[in-house]
């Protein structure tokens, strides 16, 4: 019994580079499965061939960690350095294997922008225990251990000895598998996101620094000129920015279900083939704004550049953003927001979230005897997940039964389904009780533009949620619901044939449609407009 408490009151004493070596070489063996599942889908570890390859890859990557690390883990470094980057590899490891999440620059802006009540349905039972067992524990193990104290001279050259062997192994293994591994990364690049936890950290890094760029500047305008050059009633233009609606569980895209079932009813244009911008919010919403599409996407320009609704405004139009949501991204700076929660008026709030039928009662209380041409951006909660279920009242709960967890892990495929429809069952209530408004509105040229910003993975190939890269992104998550309603006062007085719309609507469109429809709609002569892009340009007759 005494050698046992011996044992554990005696702290054994480590170098900072082998402790350094130790955390590298654990982060490759115990945090790394998913990119261990993508390299064994390459090099299946039944093939005797494959096993120096798979060494390598395993070496190489302690390597290139250890060699990093190192140059910030001193005698008093050490400790604080490993404790951060095991709490990140710890976090970014579960996501990684729950939901197949790749760390990228846009996951890293995602988990920045996230506010309190999103992470909340993400930090789970199941994160907790992933925590404790790869975080916390190893935490106290390494808190027990002493970094050995050296004289400063015996400390650098050891650190230097270290430093360069760790660099002349690197060279030494990275030219050994250099074929098969640069082939790989050149066609899967999306695998280094997975590699934990440099994953994290370079993509932090990086967000870090374009952020200072961008921050430095001023917008640019995306045109010094715009007017409006209609005559008729004031528009009323509405665009519902949709939140991870996937267009497989659509009812009017012809979905099994019918999950739309009061827009069915109504006299609209269903666009059943989409294509979202991006996988996230942080990339689809303001690209959803912007004229640069997913084809000639560029999110530092989009970064850069002011958005749509500064073009408007310059035209003279009132800009409103009401928000459901965590916010417009940078996209409403410069124009009046308002957030759903902030207002007394709204029915369904409870704790700061609102149902989205908050922003139909905003929209009226907002828009009543308008006298100029207004445009209203109303950002929902849509789909948000992972706690489909907390997005839509009781009475909506048709499909079920219905996951009732934070953690999709701990539900079968179909309960989660069934949660997921039963919210689009409710956005479908929404749409068209905004629509019922606006067609009751003699007043003013209504019109209402529907579009989700990305959909989601429910299971599919064991992949959940969203905001994969796009490249290796799947239908899922990139095809999205978009629907069009035009009062017939908009269609006569700007010349829109509704049944050419309706003709047209079944060919492929994209997100960078809207920036360009809206633009055409509001009658705005400017330089940005691109009539090609202008869903009703070709249909319209003056
Ligand atoms: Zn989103």
């Amino acid at each position: 019994m005494s050698k046992i408490v011996g044992l554990l009151r005696r702290r054994p004493v480590v170098s900072p580079e082998l402790l350094t070596l130790i955390v590298s070489i654990s982060f490759t063996l115990f945090y790394n499965a998913t990119f261990w599942e993508k390299v064994f889908e390459l090099h299946s570890p039944y093939l005797p061939g494959s096993w120096l390859t798979l060494i390598g890859y395993g070496v190489l990557m302690t390597l290139i960690q250890y060699v990093v690390f190192m140059l910030f883990a001193t005698r008093y470094t050490a400790k604080p350095v490993l404790v951060v980057l095991i709490l990140v590899a710890a976090s970014v490891s579960y996501f990684t294997a729950t939901y197949h999440t790749y760390f990228d620059t846009t996951m890293v802006v995602n988990t920045l922008q996230t506010d309190t009540r999103e992470a909340g349905e993400l930090l789970t039972v199941g994160f907790f225990k992933h925590l404790l067992i790869f975080g916390i524990l190893p935490i106290v193990v390494l808190l027990r251990l002493k970094v050995s104290r050296n004289r400063w001279k015996v400390a650098l050259i050891r650190k230097v000895a270290y430093f360069s062997g760790g660099i002349v192994l690197l060279i030494g293994s990275a030219l050994l598998i250099y074929q098969s591994v640069s082939s790989e990364m050149r066609n899967n690049p999306e695998m280094r996101y997975l590699l934990t936890p440099g994953n994290y950290v370079v993509s932090l890094a990086r967000v870090l620094t374009a952020n200072e760029n961008n921050h430095l500047e001023k917008k640019i305008p995306l045109s010094t000129e715009a007017t409006y050059v209609g005559d008729a009633k004031p528009k009323l233009i509405v665009m519902v920015v949709g939140e991870t609606v996937s267009a497989a569980n659509w009812g009017l895209n012809g979905y099994d279900r019918q999950t739309t079932p009061e827009l069915a009813k109504r006299d609209l244009v269903n666009y059943p083939d989409v294509n979202s911008c991006g996988t996230s919010t942080a990339v689809s919403v303001p690209c959803m704004f912007s004229p640069w599409g997913r084809d000639d996407y560029d999110g530092s320009a989009i970064e850069q550049h002011e958005s749509l609704l500064d073009v408007l405004k310059l035209a003279g139009f009132d800009v409103l953003w009401i928000d459901n949501q965590s916010g417009c991204k940078g996209v409403c700076d410069r124009v009046t927001s308002i957030k759903t929660d902030s207002s007394k008026l709204q029915s369904g709030c409870t704790q700061g979230e609102c149902f989205d039928d908050a922003l139909r009662e905003a929209l009226v209380e907002r828009t009543k005897d308008l006298k100029r041409n207004t445009f209203v951006v109303l950002h929902e909660m849509g789909n948000h997940g992972p706690s489909y279920y907390k997005r839509y009242p009781k009475a909506y709960e048709k499909f079920t039964p219905v996951c009732r967890e934070d953690d999709l892990s701990q539900c079968d495929t179909q309960s989660i389904k069934n949660a997921y429809d039963n919210a689009i069952l409710y956005n479908d209530h929404v749409l068209s009780g905004m629509i019922d408004y606006l067609a009751k509105q003699n007043t003013v040229d209504a019109t209402l533009l529907y579009a989700s910003d990305h959909g989601e993975s429910l299971g599919e190939n064991g992949v959940y949620l969203h905001g994969l890269p796009y490249l290796i992104a799947p239908d899922e998550q990139t095809h999205v619901p978009m629907i069009w309603w035009l009062s017939k006062s908009i269609l006569r007085d700007e010349g829109i044939d509704y049944s050419c719309i309706q003709s047209k609507a079944k060919s492929h469109h994209s997100h960078a449609n809207l920036f360009h429809t809206i633009l055409g709609l509001a009658q705005i002569k400017t330089d940005v407009y691109d009539p090609s892009l202008d869903m009703a340009a070709s249909c319209q007759s003056s």
